[in-house]
């Protein structure tokens, strides 16, 4: 018997399955999906059974054997490596990078199999001698002794069954905490210690200098200038004493308001469940996209169209943006199926991750609920996938294999013959598009659930605030809505829009902002050149000193941090109580959470944040949003900068108003007569979908052309430029004429870790040759080009371009 192995190499020859040997003893255990060891080269590495055949082409004097089998049940099903090996050509990824993805990385870590007997009195009397008096044997002992076979009986009978041990590669973070006495004993130990012992010495009096009860380690070493002996000196005489102390602690999510029970439908709710439910009943594969407005009751028609599935015996999977940003989401769903949900959170470690993956791949729970990976739950029933927020980025994985989530869920419900509901109040051009075409099955909800009015929304010209003498980053508008929800004791969300890696130059008089004149995209600020570049195509021009419209000397680059934010917002209102939120607020585990659950609890009056507060907020107090700049997103140097800022204002007003309380938003812009920004006002997302989709097509950009860009970096500018030319000039020979190529030209972000990056881009409707000619400058780079330096990486239908 021959097992075809991909194994663990990412390396361009090896890109295929090699054939090794099986051992007679281990035919009947052999089987897909298994993960193996075999001999590669010198080394010993893993590697993934792919399939299995009685013949080999190969002589067999040159096969050799598979040396051990890690797993005793597949850890991926014949579908996930149908799966794996489509991703792998649809993305142009290696087939490892392919397999790999699908699984939890604990699975990557160190790991061993273990047995532990269940009911030893079932075991045959050989076995037992065996096992003598343990009551669990590695996986690789029973192998050695030849009892493999056995053990997969056993197993199947429930007598004894088989365990991960992994060593684990996040565990809980601790600080090694330093307590320190009051002064007088400070003062004796002093006095006690001998003058030799300067260092010693040195950091009695830095105590001395500095009381606290206690100290961080780091913190006293950083500060003192001593090195780690001499505290440990103090330690040992216990002048000092220290314990460790965990960092963070884990905080439930926000309490759920969900009481567990549907609800009664709306007449829009309803028809759309229908259509679910009937496409789920005839076994057929069906897109949705439920297309509703914020609060239009989207989730409870997930829940219940679930609810269908699982009558039915089958298993569903809900994505999520990101799962750490919807705990009201989650709780939701657990609140209505129990511990049939699994939780595929980012915050978990990989032991807990690959746990939760454990009780999906044995059946114990029906529903997994994630981020983007999540979409590989190994479920082998399958009767719904939904994505939520589909219109989101972070569907997109940016990183080998660059797939994207709502591919992989269509294939997956292509081979289950099951729906798929793509769900969004500002569904993506592409998705819309697609219903428009009748390709998705578009459903739609008009109104609010609970029959709210959706907020008020006022649009401010901060051109006019300057012109009144308003220097401020706050209008009169939202400063007077400000203090009056303080004392009305509401809440308010401002909304600081920051995004992405564009910097632009906006006049402050007029509102203009410098675009380029071939691309309708605005140019990105290079400060070490001050100059101006279009990465599109290459357009560069330097930065103006006046205004080319109005002459004004306003002209600047345009960027403001949430510190600089919350330090104005003290200076507009210091009574208030403020929740900062950004990168830096939550890079610690449970942070985001913890922030939240805060302001659910009312302890504080303003949330202050990046766009990473406009979704998932559902707390009844919120009654004013402010938006302090809509521009920045709205001049993004991208081609979805209209539809990402009409998006991100849609997704924050809904945050306002949600319960009983009239909601109310405030967006502050230097561009109030944009459509993005018009439209957003009222939700109006056709109307707005229409003007963006004619914007698109008269500029030739998705989802009327597809568009692949190839990114070349390298430490040496002149390398970088010229492997860029090189291949650009192999594309234009090699593509038909129907595609476009653009470039090359410096990425947005043309200087990365010391890399200097270039990139090429390929604008095309049809192109069959697309896909073998890129495989064909995959291979000249991974057999030549790489040795010399350079990193190229190709990347369909990009959510960004850097
Ligand atoms: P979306 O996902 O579209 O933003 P949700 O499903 O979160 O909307 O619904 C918004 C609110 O309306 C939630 O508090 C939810 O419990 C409630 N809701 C949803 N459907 C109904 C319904 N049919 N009747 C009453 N309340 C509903
Ligand atoms: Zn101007
Ligand atoms: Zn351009």
């Amino acid at each position: 018997m021959i097992a075809e192995v991909i194994v663990d190499v990412a390396a361009y020859p090896i890109d295929r399955p090699f054939d090794y040997a099986v051992p007679a003893e281990w035919e009947s255990v052999m089987e897909p999906g298994l993960r193996v060891k075999v001999p590669f080269g010198p080394r010993k590495v893993v590697g993934y059974v792919t399939a299995i055949k009685m013949h080999s082409e190969l002589d067999s004097g040159k096969i050799k054997p598979v040396l051990e089998i890690i797993d005793l049940e597949p850890v991926l099903s014949t579908e996930l490596l149908a799966l794996s090996k489509w991703m792998a050509a649809e993305t142009i990824a290696y087939e490892i990078d392919a397999l790999q993805v699908m699984l939890p990385a604990a699975m990557r870590a160190k790991y061993e199999k273990i047995m532990r007997v269940v009911k030893p009195e079932l075991l045959d009397d050989s076995f037992r001698e065996f096992l003598g008096n343990r009551e669990q044997v590695s996986l690789k002992a029973l192998q050695d002794a030849h009892l493999l076979n056995e053990v997969k009986k056993y197993s199947e009978q429930g007598i004894v069954q088989i365990d991960t041990a992994i060593q684990q590669k996040t565990k809980m973070k601790k600080v090694r905490m330093i307590h320190i006495p009051d002064t007088a004993h400070l003062e004796s130990a002093l006095e006690e210690t001998h003058s030799n012992a300067k260092k010693q010495v040195e950091l009695l009096q830095w105590l001395l200098l500095h009381p606290s009860k206690s100290m961080e380690a780091s913190e006293i070493m950083n500060k003192s200038g001593v090195k780690a002996n001499v505290l440990k000196a103090l330690l040992d005489k216990q002048v000092i004493e220290q314990s460790q102390v965990e960092v963070y602690r884990e905080l439930d999510a926000p309490k759920m308001r969900d009481s567990g029970k549907p609800e009664q439908l709306t007449d829009e709710q309803q028809s759309a469940l229908s259509a679910i439910e009937q496409a789920s009943d005839k076994k057929k594969q069906e897109t949705f996209l439920l297309h509703g407005i914020t609060g239009s009751g989207k989730t409870e028609v997930y829940l219940q169209a679930i609810d269908h599935v699982l009558k039915k015996g089958k298993e569903a999977i809900v994505l999520v943006p990101e799962i750490s940003l919807t705990p009201q989401m989650t709780a939701r769903f657990k609140g209505r199926f129990g511990e049939l949900v699994a939780v595929l959170h980012s915050g978990l470690s990989s032991g807990e991750k690959y746990d939760e993956w454990r009780r999906i791949h044995r059946g114990e729970v029906k529903v997994a609920i994630g981020a983007r990976s999540a979409v590989f739950a190994p479920f082998t029933n399958l009767g719904l996938l939904i994505l939520d927020e589909e219109h989101e980025s972070t569907y997109k994985q940016e990183e080998s294999p660059r797939y994207h989530a709502r591919d992989v869920a269509i294939w997956r419900a292509d081979y289950h013959r099951c729906p798929v509901i793509f769900g969004s109040a500002t569904p993506s051009l592409e998705s819309y598009a697609r219903a428009t075409k009748d390709v998705y099955t578009l459903l739609t909800l008009t109104k609010r659930a609970k029959q709210q009015a959706l907020p008020e929304v006022q649009v401010v010209d901060m051109r006019e605030e300057l012109k009144t003498g308003n220097r401020s980053m706050f209008s009169v508008a939202l400063a007077d809505g400000i203090r009056q929800r303080l004392e009305r004791k509401e809440q308010i969300v401002l909304l600081l829009n920051k995004r992405g890696f564009s910097s632009f130059v906006l006049c402050r008089d007029c509102g203009t902002v410098v675009e380029c004149p071939n691309c309708d995209i605005s140019l990105t600020y290079h400060r070490s050149s001050e100059s101006l570049k279009c990465h599109y195509c290459g357009h560069e021009q330097p930065v103006p000193i006046e205004c080319p419209e109005c002459a004004s000397e306003h002209i600047r680059f345009f960027g403001t941090g949430t510190q600089k934010a919350q330090e104005e917002l003290y200076k507009l209102v210091p009574e208030a109580r403020v929740i900062r939120m950004d990168v830096d607020t939550t890079s610690t585990k449970g942070a985001h959470e913890r922030l939240l659950h805060d302001f659910g609890e009312g302890k504080a009056d303003i949330l202050l944040g990046t766009q990473m507060i406009a979704k998932g907020l559902d707390f009844p107090r919120i009654t004013l949003v402010g938006v302090l700049a809509a521009d920045t997103s709205l001049h993004l140097a991208d081609f979805r900068a209209a539809e990402k800022t009409f998006q991100l204002l849609t997704q924050v007003s809904g945050r306002a108003g949600r319960d009983q309380l009239p909601g109310e938003v405030v967006i502050q812009t230097y561009d109030p007569e944009h459509y993005a920004i018009e439209l957003s006002k009222t939700q109006e997302y056709v109307p707005f979908y229409e003007l963006e989709m004619d914007r698109r097509r008269q500029l030739g950009y998705p989802p009327y052309y597809f568009v692949t860009v190839v990114q070349f970096s390298h430490e040496d500018v002149l390398k970088a430029a010229d492997y860029a030319h090189k291949g650009t000039s192999f594309l234009m020979e090699q593509l038909s004429s129907e595609s476009v190529i653009i470039g090359p030209t410096a990425a947005a972000i043309s200087r990365l870790n010391n890399r200097y990056r270039y990139q090429c881009l390929v604008k095309y409707k049809q192109e069959p040759a697309l896909v073998p000619v890129l495989q064909k400058l995959l291979k000249h780079y991974k057999t030549s080009w790489a040795k010399d330096g350079l990193v190229m990486s190709i990347n369909r239908e990009p959510t960004a371009i850097f």
